[in-house]
């Protein structure tokens, strides 16, 4: 057994004690113990840990004693690759409504965590929109949603997201990487053709960061494109013929 797998199973020895003492405490005063929490030790104990989180998220009973716990379980079983374990963790703690707000966040926190690194991005980004909604300003939701608008693409979502955290943070250089979106922005204008969004989106990247070396090669390079006159297609190609509305001679450079 290497060094892991023995912490691993001591972890579980701990938690299992501990949550054995939390419930037999209060079962006890009842003079009845609760019997699935005793086959839960007894899966522990057989270094059966698989079962024994079956049991103790199928009966869990999330109380202020616990809590921490639970989170503390589920968020050793993400480091470990484990996702789907963590996730049943971490779900069954957001149904409960009676969470304090700050512990609530902390559960959604992580199970948002858990569909990230699971890679069900739409999921993982409704939660962190939840918790955002619990606290407009906590930072590692807002770092998460980034990371997953940065995965999807969707630059102007990226842009809101890491304008607020530009704002509250000084880990990060934020207004770089702003530029960086509002460039991509920019390109994707330019290469359909609408040359004034294109240009709106260059303008805010170096507002964001006027040394932006992306945003001025973009502008050079947008100077020395063509443009239909009849219809306003670019290109950086020059043709007598207009791709788009046929027209002859009317593309001309632009931009100079
Ligand atoms: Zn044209």
């Amino acid at each position: 057994m290497d060094l892991s797998a023995l912490l691993f199973i001591l972890l579980l020895l701990v938690v299992g004690v501990f949550l054995f003492l939390q419930f037999s405490q209060r079962y006890f005063k009842k003079k009845t113990l609760h019997k699935d929490y005793l086959a839960g030790l007894n899966f522990l104990l057989n270094e059966e840990p698989d079962k024994a989180v079956d049991i103790f998220t199928d009966i869990l009973e999330v109380n202020k004693d616990t809590v921490e716990t639970y989170l503390a379980l589920g968020n050793f079983f993400r480091k470990r690759g484990e996702i789907n374990k963590a996730t049943r963790i971490h779900q069954n703690l957001v149904t409960h409504t009676k969470l304090p707000k700050k512990i609530r966040i902390e559960a959604l926190s992580a199970l948002g965590e858990d569909y990230l690194k699971a890679g069900v991005l739409d999921r993982a980004e409704r939660i962190f929109q939840e918790v955002l909604s619990l606290d407009s300003e906590a930072q590692s939701a807002l770092i998460c949603l980034l990371e997953i608008y940065q995965q999807e693409k969707s630059w102007h979502e990226a842009i809101v997201i890491a304008e607020k955290l530009s704002s509250i943070s000084r880990d990060k250089d934020y207004k770089k990487i702003i530029a960086h979106y509002n460039c991509e922005v920019a390109e994707a204008y330019f290469a359909s053709g609408d040359i004034e969004n294109g240009e709106l989106f260059l303008k805010r990247a170096l507002k964001s960061n006027p040394q932006c070396a992306r945003a001025l090669k973009t502008e050079q390079k947008s100077v020395s494109s063509y443009r239909c006159d009849h219809c306003g297609y670019t290109s950086k190609r020059f043709s007598w013929l207009c791709p788009s509305c046929k027209n002859w001679e009317e593309i001309h450079p632009y931009g100079g």
